[in-house]
């Protein structure tokens, strides 16, 4: 496919600033946002030939998304406006307590992605990770011991609960991306999740209702998918009985046993853009952008962690 016109950001000075709004949700439930027109076109081809084609300014300037929900949208208008209006970098990686976990002493309490101009004694370990791209490791202020990781990981429910959620907020806001052709969107999101397992040290394990949810979502070449194969793999390498997981993994999806038998490409080296489409920048100008835009990245982590939690608090009162 040919590179996309779009670019990542809009020339603010030939901005157009007329204001449409967006109707998200199902009727009786909807939410209304004012946007600016050229933001929705800079981003997405599919709102830009709206706009171009049937869009009539003599009508009520309103476009109705009902298979979106408020938050995703939100998440999208963040990830659309951190990346047009702002420039800088130096956001990290958000700490795995931006998760609520129910053991541990930093439980329940949401990091905020640090800032660099706020840390003026960064260890050298730090300094460094900081001039690596968004999707290699990056080492937080205090390393957790082995202990610690399997305390706050393996034997905390709360915490994996709250995990789980949170790949189901990246895989909403992957379908929005997907659905209204927001091309970078998709890439970004690939960005913040392959940066945040190498820097949590946690990779996905799969679960059956994801995956399944991917698949009734996505098409089966979607690179969300590409990742949860991708992870799966990795997290099965040390696993005594894979046979019997991947009978078990043909028996939920044959289409995704196939791809995760034939995947043996996953390493500690895995970088995002093995998984981007490219369609808006090239890779070294993604390469580029993961090191000089990188509160783009932590603040999709960020904003997908809180959707998570709010997700969990909300299935709680049902
Ligand atoms: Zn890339």
């Amino acid at each position: 496919m040919a590179p996309d016109k779009t670019n990542a950001a809009p020339n603010l000075l030939k901005m157009n600033f007329d204001l449409v709004t967006i109707r998200v949700g199902e009727t009786g439930h909807t939410v209304d946002f004012p946007v600016y027109r050229e933001l929705l076109s800079s981003v997405s081809p599919y709102f830009r030939s709206v706009f171009e084609g049937g869009f009539k300014e003599a009508d009520d300037r309103v476009i109705s998304l009902v298979d979106v929900t408020e938050q995703t949208f939100r998440i999208f208008l963040q990830w659309a406006h951190a990346q047009a209006y702002r420039s800088g970098s130096g956001a990290l990686i958000p700490d795995i307590s931006v998760l609520p976990a129910s053991v541990g002493t930093e439980s329940g309490q949401a990091a905020q992605a640090t800032d660099i101009s706020a840390l003026p004694n960064i260890p050298k370990a730090q300094r460094e990770s900081l001039d690596q791209a968004f999707d290699q490791p990056h080492y937080q202020s205090q390393p957790r011991s082995n202990d610690t990781r399997a305390k706050m990981y393996y034997h905390d429910k709360t915490w994996q609960e709250n995990y789980r959620m949170m790949l189901e907020s990246y895989l909403n806001v992957f379908v929005f991306a997907d659905q209204y052709t927001v091309h970078q969107l998709r890439d970004d999101i690939l960005t913040a999740m392959v940066g945040q397992a190498h820097t949590w040290e946690w990779f996905p394990d799969l679960d059956e209702d994801l995956l399944t949810s991917a698949y009734d979502r996505l098409p089966n070449s979607a690179q969300f998918i590409r990742f949860l194969v991708l992870s799966t793999t990795y997290c099965w390498v040390a696993d005594t009985d894979c046979v019997a997981r991947t009978e078990l993994l043909r028996q939920w999806n044959p289409d995704f046993a196939f791809e995760e038998e034939y995947a043996s490409c996953f390493d500690e080296d895995l970088r995002s853009c093995a998984m981007h489409e490219h369609l808006v920048l090239d890779k070294d100008q993604c390469r580029e952008r993961m090191k000089n835009k990188t509160h783009v990245f932590a603040e999709l982590i960020d904003a997908c962690a809180k959707d998570s939690v709010s997700m969990v608090q909300e299935q709680k009162k049902d």
